[in-house]
């Protein structure tokens, strides 16, 4: 049998939340090692600007990322840059977890994978994210101050997010692929109460172009099919896109309770109904996905893993 690396706790994903629960448990004394398959920060590496994690405003999203677990590090957390392809509870307890590049194995286990958000599927959206297209109003909603933006989607984050945008923008055009929102009538109401938001009901966003920023849309009409198209200055306004986000929990299924929003079900402590097996940040289930709320879960998974480690678990 392959040799398996032993360590006192295992946190597999390097975003705000696993680098967090990686620095509170290697602080705690544990042995941890954190997996990565990716780049440090998950989905924040991706961000040009975090604005709203506190004390540290302005800073691009790779950086914080690489400073979360360079922190983690310089405590004594060891990282390893490979993909978690499985992992399992052994009759004894421990866990363990298989990669690209071995196995590891460890009595606590803290899974930190995210979420994606789910994209809207017109042409040009990949291109243009950061640069006009947006899937977070909390991150970036304060670049279209008093600006023009269009919301995609019309579900309850869609409803949520248009609201908190009309708030900033000068206008929320908010763009409806079927004839009818899907959120609860009080949250519709209020946001339709705003007198800068109208609805394009059975429209759907099909292409977006530009040069350096967002220039053009093409809209089709989803009844007669037509398409039309409408062109602004670069930089004037923006498209948000809130057509859901789906928690990272394949590696947990088995061992785990989901909730209807896709995400992981976890007491207050981070902990499962399995033992020893903590889930923290964007792939519970949870009403708002931010850097602060990952770091807060990961803090907390971290300080658990020790706790459950050292059997003081409550
Ligand atoms: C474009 C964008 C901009 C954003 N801007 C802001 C902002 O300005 N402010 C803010 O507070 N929030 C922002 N957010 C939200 C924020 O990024 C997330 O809430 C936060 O990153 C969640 O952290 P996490 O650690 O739970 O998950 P993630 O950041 O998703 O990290 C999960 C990590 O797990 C790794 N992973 C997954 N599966 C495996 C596997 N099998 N093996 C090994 N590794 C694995 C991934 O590679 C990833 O690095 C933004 C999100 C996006 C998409």
């Amino acid at each position: 049998m392959d040799s398996i690396t032993a360590y006192d706790a295992i946190v597999i994903g390097a975003g705000p939340a696993g680098s967090t629960a990686a620095l509170y448990a290697a602080r705690a004394s544990l042995d941890v090692l954190v997996i990565e398959q990716g780049m440090p920060g998950g989905q924040i590496a991706t961000s040009d600007m975090v604005d709203n994690y506190p004390g540290i405003p302005n800073v691009s999203g790779a950086e914080l990322g690489q400073k979360m677990l360079d922190h983690a590090e310089s405590a004594g957390a060891h990282v390893e840059y490979t993909m978690v392809t499985s992992i399992s509870r052994r009759d004894d307890g421990r866990y363990e977890v298989v990669t690209d590049s071995g196995a590891f194995e460890a009595p606590a286990l803290i899974v930190a994978t995210g979420a994606t958000p789910r994209t809207a599927g017109f042409v040009g959206e990949e291109e243009f994210r950061g640069r006009g297209v947006s899937y977070c109003a909390t991150c970036d909603g304060m670049f279209y101050r008093n600006k023009k933006v269009f919301v995609v989607g019309g579900g309850n984050s869609a409803c949520e997010e248009g609201l908190f945008l009309s708030r900033i923008a000068s206008e929320v055009v908010m763009v409806v692929r079927r004839d009818e929102f899907r959120a609860p009538r009080g949250r519709v109401d209020r946001l339709l109460a705003q007198k800068n938001v109208s609805v394009r009901f059975s429209t759907s966003i099909v292409e977006v172009t530009g040069t350096q920023l967002l220039e053009r849309i093409v809209f089709r009409d989803n009844v007669s099919g037509e398409t039309s198209v409408e062109e602004y200055p670069a930089g004037s306004f923006g498209i948000f896109v809130f057509t859901g986000n789906d928690p990272v929990t394949e590696l947990v299924h088995a061992l785990v309770d989901v909730a209807a929003d896709g995400g992981v079900v976890t007491d207050e402590d981070m902990a499962t109904r399995t033992p020893g097996l903590f889930c923290a940040g964007d792939m519970r289930s949870k009403r708002l996905r931010q850097v602060v709320t990952a770091a807060s879960d990961g803090a907390i998974a971290g300080s658990s893993a020790y706790a459950y480690v050292e059997g003081l678990a409550r």
